[in-house]
C-alpha cells in the first residue's frame, strides 16, 4: 500500500484525503492548526470597547478567536486564513458556486468534479423568509439597476440555522458545511489525522520525495512517505515550497474584499445568513455583508452600532502580484488596476444602498482577502498530469495554489474540484 502524507485539512486537503483513502492508500494528514471550535461568546459585549477604540488593530481578533489568522501584507491589505482543522472552510460563509476563471484558457474543464460536489453536498439558496427587509429592498434595487442579483447558493442546512450571521466565526449549530464532513469519511476509510503538526519542509533525495518534516519543540519529526500531497492553501503551500527550495511562483492572488458601510436604523443586517444574494459582474461580485473585521477594528467604521450598520461587499478578482517568503511573510499590494476596478464597483454598491434608503456617511471598510491561490499555477502543458514538471517526483499540489487566476467568486468548490482531479491523477499514475 502506498504511503501518502497529506498536508492541510481544508477544502483541498480533505478532498484529496477522501479520494485517496477510498482507493486504499495509507493516508496521514498533517494539519498545522488545532481542532476547530466555533466562537460562542456574545460579540455585542465588545461593542463598548470598540466604540472607545480599545480593541486595537485587526490582529487582536486572533486573541479571542485563534483559528482566524490575520496578517498585514501591505499598508492597505490584510490577508485572512483559517489555521485549524478544516482550514478556511471552517470560517467560511458556506457560499458554494462554480468558479472557473482562467481554466478554459489552459484547457482544464472541471465540470465532472463540480457535478460530483454538487451531487454529494446539499446546496440551496438562502430562503427569502430569512432575509432582513433591507436585504430584500437592496436586492430589488440591484434588479432596478440591471445588476441581475440572485439568491446565493449555500451549503447550509437551513433547518439547523439560527440566522446568527456569524458564519465566519464558525457555525455553532453545525448547519453550515465545512471540510470536516469530508475528513470524517476519510478517517472512517482509515486515514489518520494529526493536528498541531505544522509541516516545515518537503524532504527529497535525487529529485524524489521521501517524506516531510514537522517541527516539534526543538527537534524535527520526519514523516516518511512515497507520495506527499501539499494542500496547505495558497500561502501555506508556498511557504513550505520556499522553505524546501522547490519551485513556486510569486503570483499570489487573494480576491480582495472591500465592504462599503452605510447606516439604516435598526436594520439588524447581521441577523441573517451573510451574503444572502449576490450580483456577479465581470471581475467581481456585490453582496450584502457586514464585515466583522471592519466593524470591530477599522476606525472609520467605529461610531456606528451593529444594529444600524449596513454593508455591501465587493469581492474583486485581483492582480496576481503577491509573494510568500520562507518565513511565512506575505507581500501583496493593492495594485492601481485593482483600485480602479474597486472604485467603480463601490459606486454600484453605493447606488444600491442609496436607492434602498440607506444613509451615509458611506465609509469603505478594511481591504482584506481570504481566497488564497496562484502560487503554483497550472499551465496548459501541466493539464494531462495535473502537476508541474518542476516538482520533484512524488510531490503533488492539491489546493487553490493551482488556480492560475483570481476569481472574485467563492472558491471552496474550486479548491475541492482541483484536489479531486489531482487525486485521480495520483491514482492513475500509481504514484
Ligand atoms: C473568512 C473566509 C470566508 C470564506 N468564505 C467562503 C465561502 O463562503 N465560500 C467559498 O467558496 N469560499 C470561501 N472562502 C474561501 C475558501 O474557504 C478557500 O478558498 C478554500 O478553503 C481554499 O482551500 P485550500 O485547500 O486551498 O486551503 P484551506 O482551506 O485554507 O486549507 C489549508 C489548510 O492547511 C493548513 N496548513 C497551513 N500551513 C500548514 C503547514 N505548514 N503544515 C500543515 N498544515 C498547514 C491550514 O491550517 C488549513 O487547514 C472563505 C475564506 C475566508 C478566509
Ligand atoms: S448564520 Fe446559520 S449557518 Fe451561519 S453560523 Fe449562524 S447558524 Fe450557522
Amino acid at each position: 500500500m502506498r504511503k501518502v502524507v497529506g498536508v492541510g485539512s481544508g477544502a483541498g486537503g480533505a478532498s484529496a484525503a477522501i479520494e485517496l483513502s477510498k482507493k486504499g492508500y495509507e493516508v496521514t494528514i498533517l494539519e498545522a492548526g488545532k481542532p476547530f471550535k466555533p466562537f460562542t461568546r456574545l460579540m455585542t459585549l465588545t461593542e463598548p470597547l470598540k466604540r472607545l477604540g480599545l480593541l486595537g488593530n485587526e490582529t487582536n481578533i486572533m486573541r479571542i478567536f485563534p483559528h482566524m489568522n490575520v496578517a498585514r501584507s501591505s499598508n492597505k491589505l490584510v490577508v485572512v486564513r483559517g489555521i485549524t482543522q478544516g482550514g478556511c472552510t471552517a470560517i467560511s460563509c458556506g457560499n458554494m458556486v462554480r468558479a472557473e476563471h482562467g481554466l478554459k484558457e489552459i484547457g482544464l474543464d472541471l465540470t465532472p468534479e463540480f457535478e460530483a460536489i454538487e451531487n454529494q453536498t446539499e446546496i440551496t439558496p438562502v430562503p427569502k423568509s430569512r432575509w432582513r427587509p433591507l436585504t430584500q429592498k437592496m436586492f430589488e434595487s440591484a434588479e432596478e439597476l440591471n445588476l441581475n442579483p440572485s439568491p446565493t447558493p449555500k451549503a447550509v442546512e437551513f433547518h439547523k440555522c439560527t440566522s446568527c450571521g456569524l458564519c465566519e466565526m464558525g457555525c455553532h449549530t453545525g448547519a453550515r458545511w465545512d471540510s470536516g464532513k469530508l475528513l470524517d469519511v476519510a478517517l472512517e476509510n482509515g486515514a489518520i489525522l494529526h493536528t498541531s503538526s505544522r509541516v516545515q519542509k518537503v524532504l527529497t533525495r535525487n529529485n524524489q520525495v521521501y517524506g516531510v518534516s514537522v517541527k516539534t519543540g526543538k527537534s524535527n519529526k520526519v514523516y516518511p512517505a512515497d507520495v506527499v500531497v501539499l494542500a496547505a492553501g495558497g500561502v501555506g503551500t508556498a511557504q513550505i515550497l520556499k522553505e524546501s527550495d522547490i519551485y513556486c511562483e510569486d503570483k499570489l492572488w487573494v480576491d480582495i474584499v472591500l465592504t462599503l458601510g452605510g447606516i439604516s436604523k435598526n436594520s439588524n443586517q447581521l441577523r441573517e445568513p451573510p451574503m444572502a444574494w449576490y450580483s456577479s459582474q465581470k471581475d467581481y461580485i456585490l453582496s450584502p455583508y457586514i464585515d466583522i473585521l471592519s466593524h470591530y477594528f477599522h476606525k472609520p467604521w467605529r461610531d456606528v452600532s451593529l444594529k444600524n450598520r449596513v454593508g455591501i461587499m465587493v469581492k474583486l478578482a485581483d492582480v496576481e502580484n503577491g509573494s510568500v517568503l520562507a518565513d511565512g511573510t506575505i507581500e501583496k499590494e493593492v495594485s492601481n488596476t485593482d483600485e480602479t476596478k474597486l472604485d467603480k464597483a463601490i459606486l454600484k454598491a453605493k447606488n444600491i444602498m442609496e436607492i434602498s434608503g440607506v444613509s451615509g456617511p458611506f465609509v469603505k471598510g478594511m481591504y482584506n482577502g481570504g481566497h488564497l491561490g496562484g502560487t503554483v499555477p497550472l499551465k496548459r502543458k501541466d493539464i494531462s498530469s495535473m502537476r508541474s514538471s518542476e516538482l520533484p517526483d512524488g510531490l503533488w499540489i492539491a489546493d487553490l495554489s493551482l488556480a492560475p487566476q483570481s476569481q472574485g467568486l467563492p472558491t471552496m468548490m474550486l479548491a475541492s474540484a482541483l484536489a479531486m482531479r489531482v487525486s485521480k491523477k495520483i491514482i492513475e499514475y500509481g504514484s
